[in-house]
């Protein structure tokens, strides 16, 4: 069914489908009450694809793969979990977790990985997102989440 159906029983935009009589027909949201509803909704309702949500893009990215990046470099570098979680004041669990990439570590956490480990862990599209939000909004649109996608997988 399309758009422009009409109730069966007074003409308005239908909304519904209802048992009316032994018959499936199409009504609107008052005439819903002639027969027995079967279905709901008739008009297809326009749902927004949650990637096409504006988002307030971040800063900063974690890089894809953060985990495996810390784990390698921590066993690069020598360290037990234990160690390396004492050396930049986390709990071993919670590096755990960060490298089995459970847990996003926060800024901080995250660069002091970095600078224990002389590893990367943000990636640099911090301006691609800023340039790309400012045309966006001249020509009246939102930056979506979508456009981060496409900006990372082009990175
Ligand atoms: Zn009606």
């Amino acid at each position: 069914m399309g758009k422009n159906v009409e109730c069966q029983v007074c003409g308005k935009p239908a909304a519904l489908e209802a048992l009316i009589e032994g018959a499936r027909v199409p009504v609107c949201e008052k005439c819903v009450r002639f027969g027995r509803i079967v279905s709901r909704p008739v008009v297809p309702v326009k749902r927004q694809a949650p990637l096409k949500k504006a988002v307030e893009a971040p800063e900063k990215l974690l890089v894809q793969g953060f985990g495996a990046l810390v784990m390698n470099a921590r066993e690069a570098a020598g360290f037990s979990r234990d160690e390396l979680a004492k050396k930049i004041f986390i709990r071993e669990h919670e590096l755990a977790k960060i490298e089995e990439e459970k847990l996003r570590p926060d800024e901080r956490t995250a660069r002091k990985l970095e600078f224990a480990l002389g590893i990367k862990l943000y990636e640099d599209i911090g301006l691609e997102i800023e340039m790309m939000r400012t045309e966006k909004k001249r020509s009246g649109k939102d930056f979506t989440m979508a456009d981060m996608v496409e900006l990372r997988e082009e990175t």
